[in-house]
């Protein structure tokens, strides 16, 4: 398949590696040559890695390599079975996104989003086509997680999810079917993780070096800090602000002041240099 991608920030340049990697071509769109070029760069590298690492054979490489297009104009989706949507968590920038790609793809392509939080339902709804829209979303690092929500709106068609369970399939990937409930399915358990942290932290009940080696300590691969700086501050926040709104403002998704200072000091984790942890 051809796959269009929106967005080469974390989550667009993981899921293309894995959508070369299983052998599609895939056409990445940002706003400036300068991400592009960053992003081909991070893909590259990480594929390279893979060959060093005997999890990638170099014909493999050399096809992802050849597979790959970047390019800052809309126009260069036109062909794309599918387009996969990875901008920022704004309900506005993706209609404004999504507006402009319903007149650009062919009538039978579809139209995902990576969204975390913000509802199918609501997304779809500036498209003449909603029953072609799904949430497919994956996690990071988009390459290497397992899972991936492929999310039902009201109007999405049957055989789009069907469509998509295959692909993710394809892809090496675990789906899951999820209702267009908010946060889906796992970044509404999530929350309590992130937000109920950061109220300690604030008590001054613990600290954030603490909570992370306790949480390691019981099993989990990363704590709740040290994950946020990988997921990037601000999109973590976003994803909050989002889900608190959908549920019309409920007291125990309430976003974090603390979360609020890091993101309007810069500090939005790995991709900034600087966060909870770094
Ligand atoms: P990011 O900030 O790392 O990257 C977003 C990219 O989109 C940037 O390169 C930006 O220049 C580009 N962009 C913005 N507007 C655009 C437009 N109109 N057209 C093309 N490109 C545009 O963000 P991210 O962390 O990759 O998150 C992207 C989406 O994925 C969000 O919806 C987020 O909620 C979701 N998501 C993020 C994570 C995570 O861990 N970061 C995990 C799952 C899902």
């Amino acid at each position: 398949m051809m796959i269009g991608i929106c967005g080469a920030g974390t989550m667009g340049r993981g899921i293309a590696i894995a959508c070369l990697t299983a052998g599609h071509g895939v056409v990445m769109c940002d706003l400036s040559d300068t991400a592009l070029t960053d992003a081909r760069t991070g893909v590259m590298d990480q594929l390279r890695k893979a060959v060093e690492k005997g999890k990638l054979s170099q014909d493999a490489f050399s096809k992802a390599e050849g597979g790959l297009t970047t390019s800052v104009a809309l126009d260069a989706l036109a062909s794309c079975d599918m387009v996969i949507e990875a901008i920022a968590e704004r309900l506005d920038l993706k209609h404004t996104l999504f507006t402009a790609l319903e007149t650009i793809v062919g009538p039978k392509a579809i139209l995902a989003s990576n969204t975390s939080s913000i509802s199918i339902a609501s997304l779809a709804r500036v498209l003449s086509d909603p029953s072609r829209f799904v949430g497919l979303h994956f996690f990071n690092p988009a390459h290497i997680m397992k899972l991936v929500e492929v999310i039902r709106g009201p109007r999405t068609s049957p055989s789009v999810v069907d469509t998509c369970v295959e692909f993710a399939k394809g892809l090496g990937k675990t789906p899951v079917v999820a209702a267009d409930a908010p946060g889906f399915i796992v970044n509404r358990i999530a929350r309590n993780y992130y937000n109920e942290s950061q109220r300690i932290v604030m008590e001054g009940a613990a600290s954030i070096s603490q909570i992370d080696s306790l949480m390691k300590s019981l099993g989990f691969r990363m704590g709740p800090f040290e994950l946020m700086d990988l997921i990037g501050v601000d999109v973590n926040l976003d994803v909050t602000k989002s889900q608190w709104a959908q549920f019309f403002n409920e007291p125990r998704f309430t976003p974090s002041l603390l979360q609020q200072q890091y993101v309007d000091a810069g500090l939005h984790g790995k991709k900034s240099g600087g966060g909870f942890t770094i």
